[in-house]
């Protein structure tokens, strides 16, 4: 079933114009025509079945017909990530979508090499995987913060799992098993291609609720750094154990 991420509120009956980009995707990408059946959601009010209409030529809507499934979270996961290249950083953003991440932060630490961030295209990038995934929200994109704001500001209840592939954490799967799973917020971090300087890792380890943590004894990319952590977070603590 298509899914397509829409913006406007949505109610049995309503009828929602589509722009070019959502017209093209849908018409010439995945070949779509009046009466297809899709699925629509917008972050908030679940989601519902629909009919693409086209009430003229060249002009399409989506007729908003039932609701499939009300609106639901997943666990209250961030990710926090140093910005690294743009590739890397837009597979980032694409995975931690799938796996679930409902924010992720791009912070500039010390040795973050470039502070630029296209995030209309993050955002793109964001929704997409949104879609893919059947997830009811998209992740939100914030950035670029530097790093010691975005940790000034960070609630302070939210637990830290930083990955820290310097010295002398412990097993990421090993630190996360002895704490209950997770009713509290989570973050993970990952740091920039250079690491994090010595004072940004006193400072993250003196952080109330951090918990330092090895991705075991090869250094990794950032992106693949994401994809370990969140996978082992959700395998611990979040929705991928057995309820
Ligand atoms: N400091 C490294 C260097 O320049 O040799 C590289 C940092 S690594 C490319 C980027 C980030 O991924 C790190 O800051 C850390 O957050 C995470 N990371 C990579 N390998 C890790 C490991 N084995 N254990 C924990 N974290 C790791």
């Amino acid at each position: 079933m298509i899914r397509l991420f829409v913006d406007q509120d949505l109610a049995a009956g309503q009828s929602l114009p589509l722009r070019p980009d959502q017209i093209h995707y849908l018409v010439n990408v995945m070949r779509q025509s009046d009466g297809a059946a899709i699925h629509v959601f917008n972050g908030r009010d679940g989601e519902w079945r629909g009919v693409l209409v086209e009430p003229r030529k060249k002009v399409f809507a989506v007729r908003v017909d039932a609701l499939v499934a009300p609106f639901s979270l997943g666990p209250d996961l961030d990710l926090y990530v140093a910005v690294v290249k743009r590739g890397r950083l837009e597979t980032i953003v694409e995975k931690a979508a799938e796996l679930g991440a409902r924010r992720v932060f791009a912070v500039v630490t010390e040795r973050t090499n470039s502070a630029r961030l296209n995030l209309d295209r993050l955002n793109v990038i964001a929704i997409e995987a949104a879609e893919q995934t059947g997830r009811l929200d998209v992740p939100r994109i914030i950035g670029p913060t530097p790093f010691a704001k975005a940790l000034r500001e960070m609630e302070d209840n939210r637990r830290l799992m930083f990955c820290d592939e310097a010295g002398d954490a412990p097993p990421a799967a090993e630190a996360l098993a002895g704490l209950a799973p997770a009713s509290e917020p989570w973050a993970v971090l990952i740091g920039p291609e250079g690491g994090f300087s010595p004072s940004e890792r006193a400072r993250i380890r003196a952080r109330d609720g951090a918990v330092p943590v090895s991705l075991g004894p090869r250094i990794l990319r950032a992106d693949t750094a994401a994809i370990a952590a969140l996978t082992i977070w959700q395998s611990v603590l979040g929705d991928w154990r057995a309820s």
